[in-house]
Protein backbone atom coordinates (compact mmCIF):
# COMPACT_ATOMS: atom_id res chain seq x y z
CA UNK A 1 0.00 0.00 0.00
CA UNK A 2 0.59 3.48 -0.71
CA UNK A 3 1.97 5.84 1.99
CA UNK A 4 0.15 8.73 1.11
CA UNK A 5 0.58 12.29 2.96
CA UNK A 6 -2.66 12.16 4.25
CA UNK A 7 -1.58 8.92 6.10
CA UNK A 8 1.60 10.57 7.49
CA UNK A 9 -0.48 13.33 8.54
CA UNK A 10 -2.65 10.88 10.66
CA UNK A 11 0.80 9.62 12.58
CA UNK A 12 1.75 13.06 13.37
CA UNK A 13 -1.41 13.87 14.70
CA UNK A 14 -1.84 10.22 16.64
CA UNK A 15 2.19 10.68 18.18
CA UNK A 16 1.45 10.60 21.53
CA UNK A 17 5.71 12.31 21.96
CA UNK A 18 4.53 15.34 19.30
CA UNK A 19 4.58 17.56 22.52
CA UNK A 20 7.80 17.18 22.81
CA UNK A 21 9.06 18.61 19.88
CA UNK A 22 8.88 22.08 20.73
CA UNK A 23 11.22 21.88 23.50
CA UNK A 24 13.87 21.57 21.56
CA UNK A 25 15.56 24.22 18.75
CA UNK A 26 14.65 23.31 15.28
CA UNK A 27 15.37 25.47 12.86
CA UNK A 28 12.35 26.69 10.41
CA UNK A 29 12.69 25.15 6.92
CA UNK A 30 15.01 22.60 7.64
CA UNK A 31 14.55 19.32 8.39
CA UNK A 32 17.53 17.61 10.47
CA UNK A 33 18.10 13.52 9.78
CA UNK A 34 21.79 13.54 11.81
CA UNK A 35 20.76 12.93 15.47
CA UNK A 36 22.42 10.09 15.54
CA UNK A 37 26.18 12.46 14.81
CA UNK A 38 25.06 15.59 17.28
CA UNK A 39 21.31 15.89 18.89
CA UNK A 40 19.61 19.10 19.07
CA UNK A 41 19.46 21.18 21.83
CA UNK A 42 16.68 21.31 24.05
CA UNK A 43 15.38 24.20 26.01
CA UNK A 44 15.79 22.46 29.34
CA UNK A 45 18.58 21.37 28.31
CA UNK A 46 19.97 25.17 27.55
CA UNK A 47 18.03 25.96 31.09
CA UNK A 48 20.19 23.33 33.26
CA UNK A 49 23.41 24.92 31.54
CA UNK A 50 22.58 28.15 32.66
CA UNK A 51 21.56 27.16 36.06
CA UNK A 52 24.99 26.09 36.86
CA UNK A 53 26.59 28.96 35.39
CA UNK A 54 25.13 31.14 37.59
CA UNK A 55 25.83 28.71 40.41
CA UNK A 56 29.59 29.95 38.98
CA UNK A 57 28.69 33.42 39.06
CA UNK A 58 26.86 33.74 42.23
CA UNK A 59 28.60 30.74 44.43
CA UNK A 60 32.25 30.79 43.16
CA UNK A 61 34.48 27.54 45.16
CA UNK A 62 31.11 27.29 47.29
CA UNK A 63 29.34 25.80 44.17
CA UNK A 64 30.99 22.61 44.68
CA UNK A 65 29.15 22.09 47.99
CA UNK A 66 25.96 24.47 47.87
CA UNK A 67 23.50 25.81 45.50
CA UNK A 68 20.56 23.58 43.61
CA UNK A 69 23.53 20.96 41.85
CA UNK A 70 26.52 20.72 43.97
CA UNK A 71 29.19 20.46 41.56
CA UNK A 72 31.03 17.79 43.71
CA UNK A 73 28.11 15.17 43.74
CA UNK A 74 27.18 16.48 39.94
CA UNK A 75 28.63 13.06 37.92
CA UNK A 76 26.98 10.95 40.44
CA UNK A 77 23.95 12.31 39.61
CA UNK A 78 23.78 12.16 36.23
CA UNK A 79 24.85 8.53 36.74
CA UNK A 80 21.96 7.71 38.59
CA UNK A 81 19.46 9.77 35.94
CA UNK A 82 21.05 7.52 33.51
CA UNK A 83 20.94 4.16 34.86
CA UNK A 84 17.51 3.63 33.24
CA UNK A 85 18.89 4.41 29.73
CA UNK A 86 20.71 0.73 29.90
CA UNK A 87 19.37 -1.24 32.73
CA UNK A 88 21.99 -0.30 35.28
CA UNK A 89 21.28 -0.14 39.06
CA UNK A 90 22.12 3.05 41.02
CA UNK A 91 26.00 3.23 41.48
CA UNK A 92 26.66 1.01 38.01
CA UNK A 93 26.72 4.28 35.69
CA UNK A 94 28.90 7.03 36.11
CA UNK A 95 28.92 10.29 33.50
CA UNK A 96 32.87 10.59 33.41
CA UNK A 97 35.23 11.16 30.41
CA UNK A 98 34.56 11.07 26.51
CA UNK A 99 33.76 7.43 24.43
CA UNK A 100 37.35 6.76 23.83
CA UNK A 101 38.53 8.08 27.12
CA UNK A 102 36.63 5.83 29.00
CA UNK A 103 37.57 2.85 26.92
CA UNK A 104 40.87 3.09 27.49
CA UNK A 105 39.69 3.43 31.28
CA UNK A 106 37.91 0.19 30.91
CA UNK A 107 40.68 -1.57 29.18
CA UNK A 108 43.29 -0.40 31.54
CA UNK A 109 41.00 -2.34 34.39
CA UNK A 110 39.90 -5.09 32.46
CA UNK A 111 42.27 -6.20 29.98
CA UNK A 112 44.59 -8.67 32.20
CA UNK A 113 46.51 -10.84 29.86
CA UNK A 114 47.21 -14.15 30.73
CA UNK A 115 49.12 -16.53 30.28
CA UNK A 116 47.38 -17.85 26.37
CA UNK A 117 44.32 -15.63 27.54
CA UNK A 118 45.66 -12.34 25.80
CA UNK A 119 43.71 -11.51 22.84
CA UNK A 120 41.06 -9.08 22.55
CA UNK A 121 38.31 -9.52 20.14
CA UNK A 122 36.83 -6.77 18.41
CA UNK A 123 34.89 -6.01 14.93
CA UNK A 124 36.39 -4.70 11.37
CA UNK A 125 33.22 -1.97 10.98
CA UNK A 126 33.73 -0.53 14.42
CA UNK A 127 34.32 2.83 14.99
CA UNK A 128 38.22 3.87 14.74
CA UNK A 129 38.97 5.46 17.80
CA UNK A 130 37.50 2.37 19.51
CA UNK A 131 39.95 0.08 17.58
CA UNK A 132 42.66 3.07 17.97
CA UNK A 133 42.42 2.95 21.95
CA UNK A 134 42.57 -1.04 21.82
CA UNK A 135 45.64 -1.02 19.73
CA UNK A 136 47.23 1.36 22.57
CA UNK A 137 46.67 -1.12 25.46
CA UNK A 138 48.34 -3.62 23.81
CA UNK A 139 51.32 -1.65 23.21
CA UNK A 140 51.17 -0.27 26.37
CA UNK A 141 51.51 -3.85 27.68
CA UNK A 142 54.29 -5.03 25.29
CA UNK A 143 51.67 -6.78 22.76
CA UNK A 144 51.75 -6.63 18.80
CA UNK A 145 48.81 -5.35 17.66
CA UNK A 146 49.15 -7.58 14.65
CA UNK A 147 48.54 -10.13 16.42
CA UNK A 148 46.69 -9.80 19.70
CA UNK A 149 43.49 -7.67 18.07
CA UNK A 150 41.30 -9.71 16.37
CA UNK A 151 39.05 -8.29 13.82
CA UNK A 152 35.91 -10.50 13.57
CA UNK A 153 35.35 -10.28 9.31
CA UNK A 154 32.09 -9.18 7.71
CA UNK A 155 30.63 -10.67 5.03
CA UNK A 156 28.73 -8.31 3.11
CA UNK A 157 31.08 -5.40 4.38
CA UNK A 158 28.01 -3.69 6.18
CA UNK A 159 27.05 -6.39 9.08
CA UNK A 160 28.93 -8.55 11.27
CA UNK A 161 27.41 -12.46 11.06
CA UNK A 162 26.68 -13.08 15.07
CA UNK A 163 28.03 -16.87 15.00
CA UNK A 164 31.21 -15.20 13.06
CA UNK A 165 31.46 -13.29 16.68
CA UNK A 166 31.22 -16.54 18.65
CA UNK A 167 33.22 -18.66 16.70
CA UNK A 168 36.21 -16.21 17.25
CA UNK A 169 35.84 -16.42 20.94
CA UNK A 170 38.45 -19.20 22.19
CA UNK A 171 40.62 -19.28 25.14
CA UNK A 172 42.87 -17.00 24.07
CA UNK A 173 40.39 -14.47 23.98
CA UNK A 174 40.77 -11.90 27.21
CA UNK A 175 37.85 -9.31 25.92
CA UNK A 176 35.35 -9.10 23.65
CA UNK A 177 34.66 -5.72 22.40
CA UNK A 178 31.88 -4.63 20.54
CA UNK A 179 29.46 -1.70 19.53
CA UNK A 180 25.87 -2.18 20.51
CA UNK A 181 24.55 -1.29 17.26
CA UNK A 182 27.38 -0.41 14.20
CA UNK A 183 27.97 3.33 12.98
CA UNK A 184 27.76 2.67 9.93
CA UNK A 185 24.84 -0.09 8.45
CA UNK A 186 23.08 0.46 12.17
CA UNK A 187 22.85 -3.27 12.83
CA UNK A 188 21.98 -3.60 16.21
CA UNK A 189 23.44 -6.75 17.95
CA UNK A 190 21.78 -9.61 20.90
CA UNK A 191 23.78 -7.97 23.32
CA UNK A 192 22.33 -10.51 25.72
CA UNK A 193 23.19 -13.48 23.39
CA UNK A 194 26.67 -12.59 22.79
CA UNK A 195 27.73 -11.58 26.25
CA UNK A 196 25.75 -14.83 27.64
CA UNK A 197 28.05 -16.88 24.91
CA UNK A 198 31.51 -14.87 25.82
CA UNK A 199 30.91 -15.65 29.69
CA UNK A 200 30.47 -19.30 29.09
CA UNK A 201 34.30 -19.49 27.66
CA UNK A 202 35.62 -17.15 30.86
CA UNK A 203 35.66 -13.97 28.36
CA UNK A 204 35.21 -10.27 29.77
CA UNK A 205 32.67 -8.76 27.51
CA UNK A 206 32.76 -4.65 27.20
CA UNK A 207 30.16 -2.94 24.89
CA UNK A 208 30.16 0.63 22.99
CA UNK A 209 26.80 2.12 23.46
CA UNK A 210 27.14 5.35 21.17
CA UNK A 211 24.52 4.75 18.81
CA UNK A 212 22.17 2.57 21.33
CA UNK A 213 21.73 4.49 24.22
CA UNK A 214 18.89 7.22 24.28
CA UNK A 215 17.40 5.50 21.03
CA UNK A 216 16.92 1.76 22.27
CA UNK A 217 16.24 -0.06 25.95
CA UNK A 218 19.47 -1.87 27.34
CA UNK A 219 19.15 -4.07 30.33
CA UNK A 220 23.13 -4.02 31.04
CA UNK A 221 22.47 -5.14 34.67
CA UNK A 222 20.37 -8.25 33.92
CA UNK A 223 22.54 -9.11 30.80
CA UNK A 224 25.34 -9.39 33.08
CA UNK A 225 27.10 -6.71 30.50
CA UNK A 226 30.81 -6.33 32.10
CA UNK A 227 31.29 -2.79 31.18
CA UNK A 228 29.77 -0.51 28.50
CA UNK A 229 30.81 3.05 27.35
CA UNK A 230 28.87 5.46 25.17
CA UNK A 231 28.99 9.68 24.43
CA UNK A 232 25.92 11.65 25.37
CA UNK A 233 26.13 13.84 22.32
CA UNK A 234 24.53 11.48 19.94
CA UNK A 235 20.45 10.40 21.08
CA UNK A 236 21.37 12.25 24.40
CA UNK A 237 21.69 15.37 23.02
CA UNK A 238 24.17 16.77 25.61
CA UNK A 239 25.75 19.38 23.12
CA UNK A 240 29.21 18.79 21.31
CA UNK A 241 31.86 17.28 23.31
CA UNK A 242 29.51 16.78 25.55
CA UNK A 243 30.88 14.54 28.62
CA UNK A 244 30.54 10.81 28.24
CA UNK A 245 29.35 7.60 30.31
CA UNK A 246 30.19 4.28 32.06
CA UNK A 247 28.69 1.23 33.07
CA UNK A 248 30.40 -1.07 35.36
CA UNK A 249 28.38 -3.92 36.34
CA UNK A 250 28.06 -4.02 40.22
CA UNK A 251 29.99 -7.78 40.45
CA UNK A 252 33.40 -6.09 39.32
CA UNK A 253 32.36 -2.92 41.65
CA UNK A 254 35.35 -2.31 44.94
CA UNK A 255 38.19 -2.80 43.24
CA UNK A 256 41.09 -0.03 41.81
CA UNK A 257 40.43 0.61 38.20
CA UNK A 258 43.38 0.86 35.91
CA UNK A 259 43.95 4.15 35.72
CA UNK A 260 43.53 6.13 39.15
CA UNK A 261 42.79 10.02 40.08
CA UNK A 262 41.55 11.55 43.09
CA UNK A 263 38.43 12.36 41.52
CA UNK A 264 37.69 8.58 41.79
CA UNK A 265 37.88 8.50 45.39
CA UNK A 266 35.74 7.57 47.93
CA UNK A 267 34.47 11.11 48.48
CA UNK A 268 34.64 11.22 52.34
CA UNK A 269 38.40 10.84 51.65
CA UNK A 270 39.16 12.80 49.00
CA UNK A 271 40.30 15.54 50.53
CA UNK A 272 42.09 14.10 53.04
CA UNK A 273 44.74 14.12 50.89
CA UNK A 274 46.54 11.07 51.19
CA UNK A 275 49.00 9.86 48.99
CA UNK A 276 47.30 5.75 49.19
CA UNK A 277 43.90 5.58 46.84
CA UNK A 278 40.45 4.71 48.35
CA UNK A 279 38.34 4.04 45.37
CA UNK A 280 34.81 5.17 45.83
CA UNK A 281 32.68 1.62 46.28
CA UNK A 282 30.29 3.02 43.06
CA UNK A 283 31.53 3.14 39.23
CA UNK A 284 32.58 6.65 40.54
CA UNK A 285 36.02 4.82 41.31
CA UNK A 286 36.50 5.39 37.40
CA UNK A 287 37.08 9.02 37.76
CA UNK A 288 39.92 10.85 36.91
CA UNK A 289 40.31 14.11 37.45
CA UNK A 290 38.09 17.44 38.21
CA UNK A 291 34.24 16.68 36.64
CA UNK A 292 33.97 19.41 33.31
CA UNK A 293 31.13 20.50 34.97
CA UNK A 294 29.53 23.11 32.08
CA UNK A 295 30.28 19.71 29.29
CA UNK A 296 27.63 17.69 31.69
CA UNK A 297 25.55 20.42 32.91
CA UNK A 298 23.20 20.10 29.73
CA UNK A 299 22.53 16.35 30.08
CA UNK A 300 20.60 17.31 33.28
CA UNK A 301 17.86 18.85 31.55
CA UNK A 302 17.86 16.45 28.49
CA UNK A 303 17.75 13.35 30.63
CA UNK A 304 14.23 14.74 32.57
CA UNK A 305 12.55 13.78 29.08
CA UNK A 306 13.93 10.66 28.61
CA UNK A 307 12.85 9.95 32.48
CA UNK A 308 9.35 11.27 31.59
CA UNK A 309 8.63 9.36 28.26
CA UNK A 310 10.50 6.38 28.78
CA UNK A 311 12.85 4.41 26.78
CA UNK A 312 9.97 2.16 25.28
CA UNK A 313 7.73 4.60 24.05
CA UNK A 314 10.98 6.32 22.11
CA UNK A 315 12.09 3.24 20.62
CA UNK A 316 8.91 2.41 19.19
CA UNK A 317 8.25 5.33 17.55
CA UNK A 318 11.67 5.63 16.42
CA UNK A 319 11.14 2.25 15.02
CA UNK A 320 8.05 2.77 13.29
CA UNK A 321 9.83 6.05 11.98
CA UNK A 322 13.09 3.70 10.51
CA UNK A 323 10.16 1.34 8.92
CA UNK A 324 8.20 4.16 7.25
CA UNK A 325 11.35 5.72 5.92
CA UNK A 326 12.54 2.24 4.49
CA UNK A 327 9.21 1.67 2.90
CA UNK A 328 8.96 5.80 0.90
CA UNK A 329 12.63 4.49 -0.23
CA UNK A 330 11.19 1.60 -1.61
CA UNK A 331 8.15 3.42 -3.01
CA UNK A 332 9.87 6.55 -4.50
CA UNK A 333 13.48 6.16 -5.09
CA UNK A 334 13.79 2.72 -6.83
CA UNK A 335 15.93 2.99 -10.07
CA UNK A 336 17.94 5.88 -8.78
CA UNK A 337 21.26 3.50 -7.74
CA UNK A 338 20.66 3.06 -4.30
CA UNK A 339 20.70 0.42 -1.61
CA UNK A 340 19.90 -0.13 1.33
CA UNK A 341 22.90 -1.21 3.91
CA UNK A 342 20.60 -1.43 7.55
CA UNK A 343 19.47 -4.81 8.15
CA UNK A 344 15.20 -4.61 8.01
CA UNK A 345 14.09 -6.65 10.97
CA UNK A 346 13.23 -4.48 14.00
CA UNK A 347 15.36 -6.81 16.05
CA UNK A 348 18.61 -6.38 14.21
CA UNK A 349 17.80 -2.50 13.22
CA UNK A 350 19.50 0.51 15.28
CA UNK A 351 18.17 4.37 15.07
CA UNK A 352 19.08 5.12 11.75
CA UNK A 353 18.53 4.23 7.98
CA UNK A 354 22.07 3.73 6.14
CA UNK A 355 21.65 4.17 2.22
CA UNK A 356 24.39 3.55 0.13
CA UNK A 357 25.01 5.49 -3.50
CA UNK A 358 28.15 5.87 -5.41
CA UNK A 359 27.37 9.47 -5.34
CA UNK A 360 26.55 10.03 -1.65
CA UNK A 361 28.83 12.55 -0.45
CA UNK A 362 27.36 14.74 -3.28
CA UNK A 363 24.13 13.31 -2.76
CA UNK A 364 24.72 14.53 0.80
CA UNK A 365 25.66 17.92 -0.49
CA UNK A 366 22.74 18.92 -2.53
CA UNK A 367 20.68 17.38 0.23
CA UNK A 368 21.80 20.45 2.85
CA UNK A 369 21.53 22.49 0.18
CA UNK A 370 18.10 21.69 0.13
CA UNK A 371 17.30 22.03 3.64
CA UNK A 372 17.75 18.49 4.65
CA UNK A 373 21.00 17.78 7.19
CA UNK A 374 21.72 14.15 6.95
CA UNK A 375 24.82 12.40 7.42
CA UNK A 376 27.42 11.53 5.40
CA UNK A 377 29.89 8.56 6.47
CA UNK A 378 33.03 7.65 3.39
CA UNK A 379 32.98 6.60 1.20
CA UNK A 380 29.66 5.71 0.49
CA UNK A 381 26.89 6.10 3.06
CA UNK A 382 24.44 8.46 3.63
CA UNK A 383 22.65 8.07 7.17
CA UNK A 384 19.14 9.38 8.09
CA UNK A 385 18.19 9.46 11.64
CA UNK A 386 14.67 10.73 12.45
CA UNK A 387 14.94 11.00 16.40
CA UNK A 388 11.80 10.47 18.37
CA UNK A 389 11.50 13.07 20.65
CA UNK A 390 11.99 16.34 17.72
CA UNK A 391 11.09 14.20 14.32
CA UNK A 392 7.92 14.10 12.76
CA UNK A 393 6.49 11.97 9.77
CA UNK A 394 6.31 14.89 8.03
CA UNK A 395 10.06 15.04 8.22
CA UNK A 396 10.86 11.52 7.10
CA UNK A 397 8.00 11.98 3.59
CA UNK A 398 9.81 15.58 2.85
CA UNK A 399 13.15 13.90 3.10
CA UNK A 400 12.57 11.18 0.52
CA UNK A 401 10.43 13.58 -1.21
CA UNK A 402 13.58 16.02 -2.13
CA UNK A 403 15.82 13.34 -2.08
CA UNK A 404 13.86 12.28 -5.28
CA UNK A 405 13.52 15.07 -6.84
CA UNK A 406 17.65 15.59 -6.53
CA UNK A 407 17.72 12.62 -7.86
CA UNK A 408 15.31 13.32 -11.15
CA UNK A 409 16.81 16.42 -11.83
CA UNK A 410 20.20 15.52 -11.00
CA UNK A 411 20.76 17.99 -8.65
CA UNK A 412 23.63 17.00 -6.90
CA UNK A 413 25.80 16.96 -10.33
CA UNK A 414 26.80 20.76 -9.32
CA UNK A 415 29.16 19.79 -6.29
CA UNK A 416 31.86 17.28 -6.35
CA UNK A 417 32.27 14.09 -4.94
CA UNK A 418 34.43 14.21 -1.75
CA UNK A 419 34.19 14.23 1.55
CA UNK A 420 34.24 17.86 3.78
CA UNK A 421 36.99 17.93 6.14
CA UNK A 422 34.05 17.06 9.21
CA UNK A 423 31.36 14.40 7.74
C1 LIG B 1 30.64 8.71 18.31
C2 LIG B 1 31.47 7.51 18.57
C3 LIG B 1 32.72 7.61 19.21
C4 LIG B 1 33.28 8.97 19.56
O1 LIG B 1 34.20 8.93 20.60
P1 LIG B 1 34.50 10.24 21.45
O2 LIG B 1 35.54 9.81 22.41
O3 LIG B 1 33.19 10.64 22.11
O4 LIG B 1 34.95 11.30 20.51
C5 LIG B 1 33.41 6.45 19.47
N1 LIG B 1 32.91 5.24 19.14
C6 LIG B 1 31.72 5.12 18.52
C7 LIG B 1 31.19 3.77 18.16
C8 LIG B 1 30.98 6.24 18.21
O5 LIG B 1 29.81 6.12 17.58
Amino acid sequence: MQITMEQIQKWDEGDSLKKYRNEFYIKEDSIYMDGNSLGLLSKRAEASLLSLLDSWKNLGIDGWTSGEEPWFYFAEKLGELSAPLVGAKKGEVMVTGSTTSNLHQLLATFYQPEGRRTKIVADELNFPSDIYAIQSILKVKGLDPEEHLIRVKSRDGRTINEEDIIQSLNEEVAVLVLPTVLYRSGQLFDIEKITKVAHEKGIIVGWDGCHSVGAIPHEFHQWHVDFAYWCNYKYLNSGPGGVGALFVHEMHLGRTPGLTGWFGSDKQKQFDMEHTFTPAATSGAYQIGTPHIFSMAPLLGSLQMFEEVGMQKIRQKSLHQTRVLMELMDQELSGFGFQLANPGEDACRGGHVSLEHPEAARICKSLKEQGVVPDFRNPNIIRLAPVALYSTYKDVFETVRILKQIMQEKLYEQYSNEREVVA
